[in-house]
């Protein structure tokens, strides 16, 4: 794939920005990718080339590009109420209204904060389970458990949280009281003979050998994604939040569900708590909340959580946590209007129907020589690029070749995101039977393409 020369506002680009998750020497060679507009499942570049957009950009746009009724709900709420705060007791109708339509969806939520970000919302998650337990006179009991592949966010505690080499590695993190547990992901992580409730078990083994080891009295709360997203795309072995959940109930340690990807509707329910089959104490929600079309995010509690930090806020005086731009009233009102959209076109329901042609195309392709691993559940999924197919082998050095497919697919029209050697899918919801053609014909030619391109390279 030769390269033209820059054009003048890739250069400018180049000159002014840092970008996030981006080699920057690579960058300045190749230019970036200039998005200009977007419509329904597609995106165009500056040149006016047509892209299907395989990742709803971040995980975010589930209702796809130009939806008119969010974007008449922008501009009607910025000509109404472009900005105020909930500090000190202010409110607007759009947090209300949105946070209403959150606990109808989420069983158990009592309480419902905002943030920005989902960084932000993971970061609240810890500040809450720590003052929850010196609020309930535990204040040794603040260690967090997360999973090494998780991605929660890249602030200083929900990057710790993130078990990823490149959020740690020159920035001095994990900082301390934060632990990491064995990623759940049978294919890798399970002996030869392991059947999945077998080694769902032994991960709760592991899990409740950590704490006791901790010491369950300094273990404060188990964070995880239903499906990890950024990992992998890591579906759990069968059995494994049931097992889980029994360990954190033996040492009252709180479960958060870090809702974030695969939150309304992504995985066949509105929350992938729900399709895992877990209960949490506490949800981080964001990217489709606001199905992307403005920035924000929410925690939810359940009521023991809510009681205590709201009497021991009362007690001190203040609740002492908040942003400027938490519950926006853009994002709000373009959140209960997602929200509201998601129950009227009922894309939960959506995705199950349309979700298992999805599944089949993605594990069609397992049998490709280049396919170490096809997997996902609802409309998320992952190829894993692999030398074989044992679940042992990885390429040296990690992520050349991951790089090389999506570009290959990137040139033939579909966006799809390479994480190491992992190619993750998450179109959006809206997606059609037609849609999933246009997404997984050109795979099979890339596949090819890329194979060829790493025998060369001497890659496998
Ligand atoms: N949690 C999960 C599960 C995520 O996928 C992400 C973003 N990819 C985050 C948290 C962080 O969200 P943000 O980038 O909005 O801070």
């Amino acid at each position: 794939m030769t390269r033209p020369p820059l054009t003048n506002m890739q250069t400018r680009d180049v000159e002014a920005l840092l970008h996030p998750y981006t080699n920057p020497a690579t960058l300045r060679a190749e230019g970036p990718f200039i998005v200009s507009r977007a419509e329904g499942l597609h995106v165009f570049d500056a040149e006016g080339r047509r892209y299907l957009e395989g990742m709803s950009g971040l995980w975010c746009c589930g209702l796809g590009f130009g939806d008119a009724e969010l974007i008449e709900t922008a501009r009607e709420q910025l000509g109404r109420l472009p900005y105020y705060h909930l500090f000190a007791g202010r409110s607007h109708e759009p947090a209300i209204e949105l946070a209403e339509r959150i606990k109808e969806l989420a069983p158990g939520a009592a309480r419902v904060f905002y943030q920005s970000s989902g960084s932000e919302a993971n970061e609240t998650q810890i500040k809450l389970v720590w003052y929850f337990n010196n609020a309930r006179g535990k204040p040794q009991k603040k260690k967090i458990i997360s999973r090494a592949k998780a991605y929660h966010g890249v602030t200083i505690v929900s990057a710790s949280l993130t078990g990823l080499p490149y959020n740690h590695r020159d920035f001095d993190l994990p900082v301390d009281r934060i632990l990491h547990t064995a990623t759940p992901h049978a294919w890798r992580g399970a002996e030869p003979g392991e059947d999945e409730r077998a080694y769902a078990a032994r991960l709760a083994r592991e899990l409740d050998a950590l704490i006791e080891r901790e010491g369950p009295d300094t273990v404060a709360a188990f964070i995880a994604e239903p499906v990890m997203g950024a990992g992998g795309v890591i579906v759990p072995p069968e059995g494994y939040f049931e097992e889980i959940s029994a360990v954190l109930a033996r040492h009252d340690v709180l479960l958060i569900a870090d809702e974030v990807i695969c939150g309304f509707g992504r995985t066949g329910q509105w929350f992938g708590h729900q399709t895992l089959g877990f209960k949490p104490n506490a949800i981080s929600m964001a990217k489709q909340l606001t199905a992307g079309y403005a920035p924000l995010s929410a925690v939810a509690i359940d009521a023991e959580m809510a009681a205590a930090v709201e009497d021991n806020a009362s007690r001190i005086g203040v609740f002492g946590h908040g942003f400027t731009y938490g519950g926006h009233p853009l994002g709000c009102a373009v959140g209960a209007k997602a929200l509201e959209i998601y129950q009227r076109r009922d894309i939960p329901g959506h995705v199950r129907r349309i979700a298992p042609l999805f599944q089949a195309r993605l594990r069609a392709l397992a049998d490709h020589p280049l396919v170490g691993e096809a997997r996902g559940l609802g409309l998320l999924g992952a190829l894993e690029l692999a030398p074989d197919k044992s679940g042992r082998a990885a390429f040296e050095p990690a992520g050349k070749v991951g790089a090389r497919m999506a570009a290959e697919l990137q040139a033939r029209g579909v966006i799809l995101r390479a994480m190491g050697d992992v190619i993750g899918f998450c179109p959006p919801m809206i997606i059609d039977e037609d849609g999933i053609e246009e997404l997984f014909a050109p795979i099979p030619d890339a596949l090819d393409a890329t194979l060829a391109w790493a025998r060369a390279e001497g890659l496998m």
